[in-house]
């Protein structure tokens, strides 16, 4: 079992090796995680800080419930009324915070690269929880783990990632991770919601979305990033669910087996069909929450096992 990282800042410094050495901890993470007795001791002692800048609700909450089931000490920063509304730099709250000495700092941040810098001025490991429409590396990994436990392997699979790829984090993780393990990935969707060198990420891109979607094992779905879109990328809601939203017709294009995917928060008559999300048949979109928790406990347990191994730093 081998995983080197001093940190999680992405899914692209990682070697598939370490991406499966965490999703093989991960599974046994989901075991402890349906036991009655969920508790652990692999983080006791030590301390994790979760600072969120953006507004989060699974990510937070299963990075909080991780830390907690394996006994750190968890503290949450509600960044939104901290000391950067009073001007503080982010490098100025990192090094307060590098003073109380964590062990684990937890950063969701909505511009692209914060958290890697972040990462270069503190002493302790640094856990991406999204940053801008950069990386969201502990989202690849769920969805990841999910797919493996559902399809029974994660290489060889044809997976749609479908909707607002340009500003997603998700999608760019995902691209990067199931590219890694050998899939064949395909974007589907408008022209104006793909990213720019799109031909250079190796993938299949698609407009149609009942072309994009034959034949394919998994089809994730994307919510559309309102809140990164600085104008008219799609004609109307109505307009776009037509096209784009998923629906039991749009899914009967792909293998009947497929499984349908979606990050959260979701858009329910946007980008998809609310009775196909809530569908156990074909929807593992509470799996992947459930395997957020346990991806999140296998990722603080490798980092804290490397944190350990390390001598300690003296600050100066
Ligand atoms: N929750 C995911 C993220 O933080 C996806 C989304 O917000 O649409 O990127």
């Amino acid at each position: 079992m081998r995983f080197d990282q001093r940190h999680l800042l992405g899914i692209e410094p990682l070697r598939p090796d370490e991406i499966t050495t965490l999703l093989d901890l991960s599974d046994k993470y989901v075991s402890l995680n349906r036991a009655r007795d969920k508790r652990s001791s692999t983080l006791s002692g030590l301390t994790q800080i979760n600072m969120f800048f953006e507004n989060s609700t699974r990510t937070q909450a299963s990075f909080e419930l991780a830390g907690k089931r394996m006994g750190a000490d968890v503290m949450n920063m509600s960044m939104q009324a901290s000391s950067i509304k009073k001007g503080e730099t982010l490098i100025d709250t990192a090094m307060t915070l590098n003073a109380m000495h964590p062990d684990l700092l937890v950063v969701r941040h909505p511009h692209s690269g914060a958290v890697d810098l972040l990462a270069q001025k503190v002493n302790c490991a640094v856990i991406n929880a999204g940053d801008g429409r950069h990386e969201h590396p502990t989202q690849a990994l769920l969805d990841a783990l999910t797919i493996r436990r559902a399809k029974g392997r994660l290489h060889r699979l044809s997976i749609a990632i479908c909707g607002d790829i340009a500003h997603s984090r998700v999608a760019r993780s995902n691209i990067m991770l199931l590219g890694k393990m050998e899939n064949r990935i395909r974007l589907v969707g408008p022209a104006t919601l793909m990213p720019s060198g799109v031909a250079e990420l190796g993938c299949e891109v698609y407009e149609d979305m009942n072309e994009g979607l034959k034949d394919v094992d998994v089809v994730m779905m994307l919510r559309l990033q309102k809140e990164r879109m600085d104008g008219g990328f799609i004609p109307s809601e109505r307009e776009y669910y037509h096209r784009y939203g998923l629906d039991a017709e749009k899914l009967a294009r792909a293998k009947p087996d497929a499984i349908v995917m979606h990050p959260g928060p979701m858009n329910r008559g946007v980008e998809i069909d609310g009775t196909l999300a809530d569908d156990i048949n074909r929807s593992v979109i509470q799996e992947q929450v459930e395997m957020g928790v346990a991806v999140r406990m296998a990722v603080m347990d490798l980092l804290a096992r490397n944190l350990r191994a390390r001598p300690k730093e003296v600050m100066a």
